[in-house]
This record gives structure tokens, sequence and C-alpha cells, in this order.
């Protein structure tokens, strides 16, 4: 287990939720107030569920005293911000699962007020307008063991910082000409209290407010005000802003903010050979390394989803990593476990062939076929069954035939007795070759006693292999998705270089049971003995596309262990 890991009695239980407790108990709190903060400026990936999981989960448990969780837009920089975000994660934290009820904020909602807020810092000595250029800016910032240097600007007085502020306002400078800044200590230990800046000019269109403003707050002076203006009693963000907390207190202590809320850090989200940063992930969308944010590769929820991964999963999966104080990578295969848990009780299992090999049963009458009955789900006679057809013409799994099988090869071989899942027993009398000499058609004979998958003289089969009739089958494409980096740590400065070559592999001419062919609905389906898919977006009825959300653990070794799986 990694450090962010919690064993599952644990789960629910941890640092933030135990504050969380003991504010109530100690009547600190009435209520419990918390928010998630995404700012609109890319998708939200599997490390913001973790965020929100956390924020929603914690509204839901404390319900019974009151307690909700805000979404919160973070829409400070509108040069990098857009409705398409905003509208995506509204979706994705619905389709996660949390509601926001009538809770729906937006930093920009509170413009006016920071700025006045601002004002009131310069009146109270407390902030100045900096003409130094951000190269001068940057030169005089100091660094982790040397203080900065006071700008020549500093020392300006509050009518001449309160004039040029209500200009930097009105627009009559251009981008970059000045900044407001806090009056904290340029020597401070902490780089953050080194009079950081408040206001920068940018002429952008907002999406909310529009050309209403050509000064936008900075992330740490909208970030805290914008709390305790909703009143958030616990402000829970990740680890690389506890070196912001000083500096969040600072102005909670030097403005007339309406309440105190307090932050509370917990460790990221790190997944193994996956990368969690917006830049990045905005980067792979732009340069076309995948399809859109959607691709079922990336580790959006917006790409989870269309891979087929229950929001159910994402949550089963949070809940088991836990929250922790110190960072940690978590194994991609904690995901894959959670998605497997979540869809082996639900999905109904079906017959698809990936990479088919043409059977012909030479004893079976030429157009005839049958139906044969087929659980939907093995360990759940309440799922029903279907039929299936039988006929003359089948296919199996390329991968399940072997000329020359070497000795722990059991399925089906020259000579060799296999069964059919539901099916019968079947057995291989010659490989058909073409030109190259590659096996493109099997002639087999079947037992017509073992209908169902049982031989009434009690012979036994060492394989069963899972199959379609010509008949009974439609072609399809099946999408097959491989880690979108080769490294478990990826190192994300050379991108191009980082990406899994194989990270998607497209099969066509795939066979899978004639019933799926018109499927678009997104529900998953386990192909039996490969692995969990789902229709993809690109599915048309006259098309089926699927895509695998994940594989099956050990599934060959799991059918070996279960011999009389035969039916
Ligand atoms: P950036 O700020 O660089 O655009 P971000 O990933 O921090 O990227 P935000 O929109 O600010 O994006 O994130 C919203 C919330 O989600 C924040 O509270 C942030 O701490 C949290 N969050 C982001 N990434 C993770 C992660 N990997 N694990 C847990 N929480 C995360
Ligand atoms: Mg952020």
């Amino acid at each position: 287990m990694s450090v962010g890991e919690k064993p599952d009695s644990e789960a629910g239980r941890d640092f933030i939720r135990d504050i969380v407790r003991d504010d109530l108990a100690s009547g600190r709190h009435q209520a419990i107030v918390t928010r998630f903060p995404p700012e609109p400026n890319g998708y939200l990936h599997i490390g913001h569920a973790k965020s929100i999981c956390l924020n929603f989960g914690i509204a839901e448990e404390f319900k019974a005293s009151g307690a909700r969780c805000h979404l919160r837009f973070d829409d400070t920089n509108p040069a990098r911000e857009e409705q398409e975000y905003i509208d995506a994660i509204e979706a994705d934290v619905r389709w996660l699962g949390f509601d926001w009820g009538a809770h729906l904020y937006h930093a920009s909602d509170y413009f006016e007020r920071l700025y006045a807020w601002a004002e009131h810092l310069i009146e109270t000595g407390f902030a100045y307008v900096d003409d130094q250029s951000p190269e001068e800016m940057r030169a005089s910032r100091g660094t982790l063991t040397e203080p900065g240097r006071n700008s020549p600007f500093r020392d300006r007085g509050v009518a001449e910082n309160l004039d040029l502020f209500r200009r930097m306002r009105a627009g009559e400078f251009p981008n970059g000409a000045r900044v407001l800044r806090a009056r904290i200590d340029m020597a401070s230990g902490n780089i953050n209290l080194r009079d950081p800046v408040l206001y920068r000019i940018l002429h952008a269109r907002h999406p909310r407010t529009g050309d209403a403003w050509c000064i936008y707050p900075s992330y740490d002076f909208a970030h805290g005000q914008s709390d305790a203006i909703e009143g958030i009693t616990h402000s829970l963000c990740t680890l690389e802003f506890e070196d912001h907390r000083p500096l969040y207190d600072w102005f909670l202590e030097h403005l007339p903010v309406p309440s105190r809320p307090r932050q509370y850090e917990f460790a990221r989200l790190n997944l193994t050979h996956t990368v969690l940063s917006k830049r990045v992930l905005t980067a792979l969308v732009r340069d076309g390394h995948v399809g859109g944010w959607d691709d079922p590769r990336m580790p959006t929820l917006a790409g989870l989803r269309r891979r087929g991964v229950p929001p159910a999963a994402i949550r089963e999966f949070v809940r088991r990593i836990g929250v922790a104080k110190a960072n940690s990578v978590v194994d991609m295969a904690m995901l894959e476990a959670a998605i497997r848990d979540t869809l082996n009780p639900v999905a109904p299992r079906r017959m698809a062939v990936l990479r088919p090999l043409k059977v012909v049963i030479e004893n079976y009458p030429e157009g005839k076929t049958e139906e044969l009955v087929a659980a939907n789900h093995p360990d759940d006679p309440s799922a029903g069954t279907r039929t299936i057809r039988f006929g003359r013409e089948l296919f199996i799994e390329r991968d399940d035939f072997m000329e020359d099988p070497p000795k722990k090869f059991f399925r089906l071989a020259p000579g060799r007795e296999a069964r059919l899942r539901y099916g019968y027993f079947i057995t291989c009398r010659a490989a058909v070759k073409d030109a190259d000499g590659e096996v493109v058609e099997l002639r087999c004979t079947y037992d017509p006693a073992t209908r169902g998958g049982d031989a009434p003289d009690g012979r036994k089969v060492k394989a069963t292999l899972h199959w379609v009739s010509a008949a009974g089958s439609v072609p399809a494409e099946v999408r097959l998705y491989n880690p979108l980096f080769t490294a478990p740590v990826p190192d994300v400065s050379d991108l191009a270089a980082s990406l899994n070559p194989d990270s998607l592999e497209i099969l066509t001419g795939c066979r899978v049971e004639a019933a799926l062919a018109g499927r678009n609905d997104g529900g998953a389906v386990q192909f039996e003995r490969q692995g969990y898919f789902c229709p993809d977006l690109d599915a048309r009825p006259e098309r089926p596309v699927f895509n695998r959300t994940v594989g099956l653990r050990d599934s060959w070794a799991k059918e070996q262990a279960a011999p009389g799986n035969g039916r």
C-alpha cells in the first residue's frame, strides 16, 4: 500500500473529518460549510474527484447538522477561462453524484467587494501600487535563502496609491504597467508574504463580467475572501497551498470580512502512468496527442466516463485511497480494481471475439442454426438468461488455438477437444492455411451429446472457450486502451517522448453477439474472458464500437481454476 492509502475499515475517518467532528462537538461551528473551487481553465480530472468527494462527501455526512458544499468557480483569470469549461465542470460534478443545490457561486460575483477591500488595504497603509516591471519585481523578490528588496514605490502615499489604483481600474494603463501589492514584509522567510500581488491589469473580456473590468484579483487575494463571504468553515486545499496559509490568514486579519474560515491542506492525488496537471492535459489536447478532453485514455472525468467507468467506481476508489497529509503516488492498479469491483456485480456477460479465427463444424448441417441458453450473470440468477445462436460456422479467439502447443497450453490444437461455453465440445481436425502459411480456418467436429457443455460419458476437457457463430454475431470495432504514459512517473518536460506509443489499439473485424449491435447507451458489459467494455460515443446501429474499460485480472487463471465452468 502506498502512503495515501488506508485500510477499508478506516475509510470515512481521516484527519479532516476528525477536525470537522471536533469543531462540531466543541461548538466552534454549528454547521459545516465546504466548497469545491475549480478554475474553469480545463476539464476536471480524477485528482479533482478526490477533492470533490472530500468536500461534497463531508457536506453529505454532516447534513444532519446543516452542512453544505458550494461549487465556486475561481474565475479570476479571463485570459485562460472559457464557458465550455464551466459547463463541463458542472456536468462532471453532477455525474460524479454530487449536488450543490442553490449554492453555485463565482469569484467574479465578488469583484466589486474585493475591489473595495483592496482600497481598504490602501487606506490602512497595507497596499501600494508598484510601477516596477515584472522583471524588476522578480529580481527584487529574493530567494529562499535571501530576503527581497523593497520596491522604490513601496512608500507612496495613500492618496497617490488610491488615485493610481482607480486609474488602473478605469483602464488608463496597458497590461503589465502596474500592479497593486500588499505591503507586508519583503524580508519574510515565506516568499508568499513578500508583498504579494493583489491586482494585475488585464484587458480581457470575462465570460461573466464582460468588459466591466480590466484589473483582476490574484488567486491569493480572491480565494480566502470568497471563502469568508460565503461563510466557508473549512477551506480544504492541496498541500502546495500550505505556504499560502499565512497569507490567507493575513488577509482575513486585515480586512473587515464577515467570517473567519480556516484552511486545511491534504495530499493531492497522484496516479502512476498518469499526469494530473491541467497544464499538461491542455497541452495533450491542444497538440493533438489525444482525441480531445474526453479521449478515453485521458484521466479526465469526461474521458473516464466515455471509457465506461461508472461514477460509483471513482467514488469507491477515492474512499479506498483515503485522505492523508503526506504526498504519495497511488498505483493505477488501485483504480482498476475499484472499477472491476464496481462493474463485476452489475455488468451483464456477453461473448465477443476480438481477433476472430473461423471454425467450420464439418458434421453440423449446412444452413442449420439452433439456439442455446446462456446466463447473463454467473453469480446472479436474477439477471436471467438469453439465447445465443450456434451454427456450422463459428469464430473463436485466434489466441485460443495453437498448431504446435507448448506443454501448458490447454486450449484448442490439432486433435484436441475443448468446450465452447454454453455450447458443445468440439475437436479440431485440421488447420487450413493461406499461401503465407498462416492459419485462416479450423476444421472441427462437434459431439451432439455435449449440448450445454457437459459430456454424458463424464469425459473432461481442460478448456472452455468463448465464441460466436457467424449467423449470431455482427462485426464490430473494439478499442483497447493502455496507459497514456510509459513511465510510472512520467517526465512531463518532454511530453512527446514520454507518451506510450501503444496507448490505443483499434481492432476492426471483431465479432460480437448480434444483440449488442444496436447499443449506444453507454452501459457496461463484460465480454467473457476479456474484460469490461462499453459502447463508445462513436457507435452507430450499423457500426458497433466498444471501448475496453478495464481488462479482467487473471482471466485465464480463473478459467483454469474452475473446470466445471462450462455452462
Ligand atoms: P491549476 O490551478 O494549475 O489550474 P488545479 O488542478 O489546482 O490546477 P483547480 O481548478 O484550481 O485546478 O482545482 C480545484 C480544486 O481541486 C483545488 O482545490 C485543488 O486543490 C483540487 N485539486 C486539483 N488537483 C488535485 C489532485 N491531483 N488531487 C486532489 N485535489 C486536487
Ligand atoms: Mg489550482
